[in-house]
């Protein structure tokens, strides 16, 4: 009998997306690594999905989080899909450098898949080696764990390890694997393979798949295809409108990117933005600025379309029918991101009632923090102590909001009107300082702390500032005065102008 640490893990995986038909995936084991370290396990969420951390950060528990072993229970594997890259459809894509260990069902009962990323070719690989390096992998941990302490749905990072092995980018770099964890791994771009395919039976299968799992209620409808459309147009809307809120660029919305599940989704050359402006694009791929922070609600409602699309054989028996349901699905997007997005803007500024003027208000805030060069996250937050409609009792927390405008007066001019408006609301400035602070964060990961958390880990092996980092991210709206440096914007010599893809 093998000895009791010797004996595989079983982790209690199932695999829900194995039992589709084999032209939906590739079967194969992760690609083991020479030396793997833990370089960090996410002990909340381990818990939450019933994992017990004490397991995972074994030497056996690190290897499967490396790929080195396969736990007895799962049926791994890449997804095929595919997905218009910068608008250009590419007929397959797929899972290049992860695979599906399976899934677990969490203490709130919810099913999550457990994937690895970073974990060796598969047939999807093209000419890719199927690795990640350790600057992409911090970077997901980093900010995919800070989008959900922020409230925004996402993806999210169980353990991040090194490989052992320098793989080459631009130079020779250390290796790394991240575990990801997801509500599902299905995108846009998995529904868009198997139309261009034009394999409606696949479709419906990957549809009452989806449908079974994220939105058992359309199941229920009428049309459940159609129900299943509005819900992922709704979701989007939601999804959209808290990036604006925060200031978050994801930077690559390809239809390979977006989740039908409408969590924020591979985290590339994302970024938030230090100086608010609505053209800012950080992608250094992204020359015309397709996926600039302004432009991301249009651009999903393009992606929607390109859903929508796929699915018109699902729709209706008819094209003509079909096209309707559609058209008619879409065409709700531009209003539900809309007050989405209107009502997230206005939370940031502390108003509940709804009053004429309220956009132009708004808008006014936008236009002076684009011209005094203002820093989008302290702004708001600086805002919150200034929430008392009496200006006398304001002055000392304008100065500090005044602080923030190349010009101070440009604040004073628009803080005259806000108080006026701000009267017209029947709540206590105790209370709406309160609410303004549960939606505007002091704290968000800005470009220049990852970019030396990740000099320091692969110059010095230091990880100290990866983990520091990450613990701070996990109380956005907390003041923490002990890490008050971490949300100061950069200085002039640290901004980050450019970030990389992760391949
Ligand atoms: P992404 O940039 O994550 O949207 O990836 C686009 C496509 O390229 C996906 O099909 C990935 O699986 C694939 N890909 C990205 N990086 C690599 C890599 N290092 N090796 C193999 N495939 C990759
Ligand atoms: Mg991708």
């Amino acid at each position: 009998m093998p000895a009791i640490d010797t004996l595989p893990i079983a982790l209690g995986l199932e695999n829900s997306y194995a039992r589709l038909p084999e032209r939906f995936f590739a079967r194969l084991a992760p690609t083991p690594v020479n030396a793997p370290q833990l370089i960090r396990l996410n002990h909340q969420l381990s818990n939450l999905l019933n994992l017990d951390p004490e397991v995972l950060t074994s030497a056996q528990g690190v290897d499967v989080l490396a790929g080195n072993q396969v736990p007895e229970s799962s049926e791994p594997l890449a997804m095929a899909y595919a997905g218009h890259q910068f608008g250009n459809f590419v007929p397959q894509l797929g899972d290049g450098r992860a695979i599906l260990l399976g899934e677990v069902v969490g203490k709130d009962g919810m099913r999550r898949d457990i994937q690895l990323k970073g974990s060796g070719r598969t047939p999807f690989s093209g000419i890719g080696d199927g690795r990640a390096w350790i600057g992409p992998v911090l970077r997901e941990y980093i900010v995919s764990e800070a989008m959900y302490a922020l409230g925004v749905p996402t993806t999210r990072s169980l353990a991040a390890v090194t490989t052992g092995e320098m793989i080459w980018r631009e130079t020779i770099v250390p290796g790394a694997v991240l575990t990801r964890v997801a509500r599902s791994l299905v995108r846009v771009g998995t529904f868009q393979y198997f139309a261009a395919r034009r394999d409606v039976e696949a479709m419906q299968l990957l549809a009452d798949h989806v449908i079974a799992r994220i939105f058992p209620e359309c199941a229920e409808a009428e049309n459940p295809y159609r129900a299943f459309l509005d819900a992922v147009v709704a979701g989007q809307s939601v999804l959209v409108a808290q990036w604006m809120r925060v200031g978050f660029i994801h930077g690559v919305m390809n239809t390979d990117n977006m989740s039908v599940a409408c969590e924020t989704i591979d985290y590339g050359p994302c970024a938030f933005m230090d100086a608010y402006h609505p053209e800012t694009v950080f992608s250094s791929i992204d020359r015309a600025g397709r996926y600039a922070y302004v432009n991301q609600p249009y651009i999903a409602h393009w992606n929607l379309a390109c859903l929508a699309q796929a699915l018109l054989p699902l729709l209706a028996a008819d094209d003509e029918t079909a096209v309707a349901e559609a058209q008619a699905a879409v065409d709700a997007f531009p209003g539900l991101i809309g007050s989405a997005r209107r009502n997230a803007m206005r939370g940031k500024i502390g108003l509940v009632s709804e009053q004429e003027g309220d956009d132009a208000l708004l808008q006014d805030l936008l236009e002076r923090m684009v011209d005094n060069r203002a820093d989008f996250t302290q702004t708001f937050r600086a805002l919150c102590d200034g929430a008392a409609a009496d200006p006398d009792i304001s002055i000392e927390a304008d100065e500090s909001i005044r602080s923030r405008f190349s010009d101070p007066q440009a604040f004073d001019v628009w803080a005259r009107k806000w108080r006026r408006r701000l009267q017209l609301e029947n709540v206590t400035g105790e209370t709406r300082k309160a609410a303004m602070r549960a939606v505007n964060p002091a704290f968000i990961p800005r470009n220049h702390r990852i970019e030396a958390v990740i000099n320091a880990a692969v110059e010095n092996s230091d990880f100290q500032p990866f983990h520091e980092l990450v613990s701070v991210l996990e109380k956005p709206y907390d003041d923490q005065p002990d890490f008050a440096a971490y949300s100061n914007a950069p200085e002039q010599t640290e901004i980050v102008h450019r970030t990389f893809c992760g391949t």
